[in-house]
Formats: C-alpha cells, structure tokens, sequence
C-alpha cells in the first residue's frame, strides 16, 4: 500500500485526494492535512448562526469546467441542483457614455465568442474592427498559446493583432483583467489567451453558473465524504511550516496544529493560535502533494536557503501575490432580477457584482432582504480605507447601474467585508513574465508533486477548474511515477 500525503484541501488537494484513492483503487492510502477547518480554500464559504453565506469572494463556474462538473459527480453533487444558470446574461457599466449595457451570449460553441458584436456598448466601426480582431484571435489561439506571449501585456498583444484601441479602453475590455485579480496592474495575455481558448473549444454551454448556497457545504464537503467514504482521511487544522529534505528527496512533512477553540466565526484569520507542544513530524509517507497556495509555499520556502534558490522552486519568491476582498451587502430594496444579475465595469476596487437573492434558497422567499449583492475585488491601491469606506465606494458605483437606482447606504440591513490578508489567503497575480517563475508538477525534491491552480499546467490561468485538473494531474504522477528514475525523467533530468 503506497502511502501519499496530500497537504491542502482546496479544490486541486480535494481533487488530487479524491483521483489517487479513486483511481489507485485500494491500493494508495490517502491523508490530507489542512490547515482550515472547512474544505474548499479560497472557494470557501460558512453560514452565520442567522442563516447568511459568507464567501471569500463570490465564485462562477463556467461552462467548460469540464473536471470539476465530473468530481461533483462522482461526489453526488448534481451540478444542476447546487448551482443557477446566469443564461449567458451579464451587464456591463461603461464609464464612456455612463450607461449600463447588456451583454448576452447565444448558446453555440465559437459563435458565442462573437456576441461581443451585439454588446450595444460599441459603437458600429468598433463592432467591425471587434469582429475581425476576434476572428483572427481565435485562429491563431486554437492553434495553441504560444509561451511567449506571457512576457506581453493583454492590452499590448491584443492591439498588435489589430484590436481597435478604443475597445481596449472599454470596461468590457478590463473585465477581462479584474476577473484575474488583475486591477490596476497589467495582465498576462498568455494567461488570458487560455481562457478564450477553453471556451472555444469547449463551449458547450456558454452560461456560467452560481453556486446555490454555500459552496462548502453544497461542493465541498460531499466531496471531503466522498474521499473519507473511499478510505482516505481528512485532518483539519494543520499547518506546514516546514518541509524535511535531504537536498534530494523529500522526508518528513513539520506541521503545527491550530487550536480550533480559538477560532472565532467565519474564516481562518492570523493571529491563531498553535496548540502547544502539538508540532510533529510526519515521515510515514511514500510521496506528497502540495496543493498549498503560492503564498503559502513562500512562506514555506523562505526559511530554507537550500531549497529556495533551488532550480524549480527558485521562481515561486519572485511571484506577486495579492490580497482577494469579498463585499457582502444584505440590502432592503429588490433590484433587476433574473439572469442579468451579474455586473461589471463598477468601481476599482470591487468591480464585480452580483445579486444572490434569486440562487440562493436561503434567500429567495427571504423577504428580510430585497436583495444580497457580493461585490469581487482585491485591495491593492485601498489597502487603508476602512469597511465603511470601501462599502460607501461599492455602493456609489452600482446605485448608477440601471436596476440599482435603489440601493443606498439607509437601506443596507448588514454587511461584512472579506479582506483575504493572510498568506494562506493572498492570491497569485498572473501578470506578464510570470510564467517562468511558476514551480512545474514535477518537482526537484523526490516524493514532492505540486499541485494547484498557480501551478503549471496545460491551462494555465487562474480558476477552480485549473486546480482540479492540476489536483488530478498530480495524482497521475504520483500513480505513474514510484521510483527515483521514473521522478527524474519526469523532471527532465538524466536518471
Ligand atoms: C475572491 C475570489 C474569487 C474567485 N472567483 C472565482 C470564480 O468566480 N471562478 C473560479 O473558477 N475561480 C475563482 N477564484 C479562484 C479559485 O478560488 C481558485 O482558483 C481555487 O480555489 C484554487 O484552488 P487551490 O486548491 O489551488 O488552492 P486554494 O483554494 O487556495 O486551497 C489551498 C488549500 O491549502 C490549505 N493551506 C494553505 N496553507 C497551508 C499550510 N501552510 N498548511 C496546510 N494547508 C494549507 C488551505 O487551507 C486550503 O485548503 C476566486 C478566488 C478568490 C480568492
């Protein structure tokens, strides 16, 4: 029986978890240690004693999240009664002519990437100048992605290719850069280019979907059951702190266990406490996946001289990482409802919205609440406004979208404002020349195998379904690769 340890337990370390115990059928033996007491990372959520959800930051799947759809499967989660379609309707508010436009995608496969010419937010010679461009975008995009298009901004790259420049100065256009987390810096457009590959490619519906409830309880854990149901054990409240080596391979895993007493309601925030005297040592371990985000692996690996500037690892330092921020607003008065509910182009920095009354059944025969908006962005710029501040900001951007005239500061009944500070919280940023500081699966410690959705894969942009596709990637590699010469040749040395 191989004995694998996989470290995390956010989608790619659930996935990972789930396909060895799955796939090595009785014959792997599976820990994940974790360090939160809930399952599901940064796509995280609770409920209050009073019944609300709590996010890290509003999630979306989208329709080519092939391997996710296919582990809540076998999880038991039926993707169509845990989430709500958006029917290919969002709005987007453009800051040229003050006006909130719709933006609807039809339900085929490369045509939907052309609905853009629908979007009444462009002008004629604009559509025209949109429709060529994306045309020749897709061409050269299914044809692959080509590395060096990292080392290029988006906005660069996609005037090269004959983008009309006042397209790319459109909201519509910076969408694309705040669904990254991108804002105000400048994006890969390696990384973007990826995404518009995916869709069209494997557009097969061209909705995204919204979680109905809370993601840990309706995703997560059924899949945490799952992995438990098939022999694997969870153990939660775990944090690595440092990783045991002989300069070669890998030997022991140094973990501290969070007191979970000391937890107060809702996310896992510093300063936690440790239990004391609960440091160990896990050695009993054939291999291990790390399925811990970059922020995370830098604070592992910044200790350790030997393994930092190792080849391979030596780029994860030089990775910027920043802080996520979900705005929570339960509010009095109803807004446009249905499937146009979701928003963008609103103010830096939370520029994202969206109204979970109607998907989430805890509120929609609520009648507390008219509407409950989550609002997406990360911090870098605000770092000093106050909650208030940021929620004053949020609510003078969206009250100019058409349908939101009524949400103001008197009809807001509560609200909560995530700032995702901590290490284990912060997220990679996929800006130009990246890339090359991304650690690869294969890593140069024998027994170690990354995983993750900072991690290079074959779709190498930041979402849920890239981790699992990295998670399940990692564990074909733990599956296939049990010896010292199979990890080198994986590793492209000389065994
Ligand atoms: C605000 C926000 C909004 C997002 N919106 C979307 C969206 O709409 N759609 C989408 O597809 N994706 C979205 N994402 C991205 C998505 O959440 C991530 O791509 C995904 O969660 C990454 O999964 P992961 O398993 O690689 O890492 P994570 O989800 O970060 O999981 C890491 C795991 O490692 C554990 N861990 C961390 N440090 C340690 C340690 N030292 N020791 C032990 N365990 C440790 C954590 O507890 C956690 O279990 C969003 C992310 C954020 C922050």
């Amino acid at each position: 029986m191989r004995k694998v340890i996989v470290v995390g337990a956010g989608p790619a370390g659930l996935a990972a978890a789930e396909s060895l115990l799955h796939r090595g059928k009785g014959k792997v033996d599976v820990t994940v240690l974790t360090l939160e007491p809930y399952l599901g990372g940064s796509a995280a959520s609770f409920t209050t004693s009073d019944g609300r959800v709590v996010e890290q930051g509003q999630h979306i799947m989208a329709g080519f999240y092939r391997e996710l759809g296919r582990l809540l499967k076998r999880a038991g989660v039926p993707k169509e009664e845990t989430t709500v379609s958006n029917r290919g309707h969002m709005r987007v508010w453009e800051d040229r002519d003050q006006q909130t436009h719709d933006l609807h995608f039809g339900a085929s496969s490369v045509g939907a990437l052309f609905d853009g010419l629908r979007y009444s937010g462009l002008g004629f010679g604009e559509k025209l100048g949109f429709g060529s461009f994306m045309a020749r975008m897709i061409a050269r995009v299914m044809g692959g992605v080509p590395e060096a298009w990292d080392d290029v901004c988006l906005s660069a790259l996609c005037l090269e290719l004959g983008c009309p420049a006042s397209l790319v100065a459109t909201n519509l256009f910076r969408c694309s850069r705040e669904a990254q987390f991108n804002y105000p810096g400048e994006i890969s457009a390696y990384s973007v280019m990826h995404t518009l590959r995916e869709l069209a490619r494997d557009y097969s519906t061209s909705e995204v979907r919204f979680p109905a409830g809370s993601m840990s309880d309706i995703w997560w854990e059924p899949i945490g059951r799952r992995i438990e149901a098939l022999g694997g054990r969870i153990l939660r409240g775990w944090r690595l702190v440092k990783l045991q080596h002989d300069g070669q391979r890998l030997t022991g895993l140094v973990c501290d266990q969070i007191d979970q007493r000391s937890l107060p309601e809702g996310f896992l925030e510093p300063p936690f406490r440790i239990v004391p005297g609960s440091r160990r040592v896990w050695t009993d371990f054939d291999e291990v996946v790390l399925a811990i985000p970059a922020g995370s692996m830098q604070r592992v690996l910044k200790y350790d001289p030997v393994l930092r500037d190792m080849p391979g690892l030596a780029g994860v330092a030089r990775l910027t990482t920043v802080a996520p921020m979900g705005l929570h607003v339960w509010h009095r008065q109803a807004v446009t409802r249905g499937p146009r509910t979701l928003v963008a182009g609103l103010l830096p920095p939370m520029a994202i919205a969206l109204d979970n009354k109607p998907f989430n059944p805890a509120y929609r025969d609520n009648p507390a609440f008219g509407s409950v908006l989550h609002f997406v962005g990360q911090e870098t710029g605000f770092e000093d406004w106050t909650d208030e501040e940021l929620l004053h900001r949020a609510i003078r951007g969206i009250q100019r979208v058409d349908g939101y005239e009524g949400i103001d500061l008197e009809g807001v009944l509560t609200y909560k404002l995530v700032r995702d500070r901590a290490p284990h919280r912060r997220y990679w940023l996929s800006e130009p020349g990246s890339l090359k500081h991304k650690p690869q699966p294969v890593t140069p410690l024998v027994g170690m195998t990354m995983a993750g959705d900072w991690v290079r894969s074959k779709a190498d942009f930041p979402c849920m379904e890239t981790a699992v596709r990295s998670g399940l990637h990692a564990a074909d590699i733990v599956l296939k690769a049990p010896t010292r010469q199979r990890h080198d040749a994986l590793a492209g040395r000389a065994a």
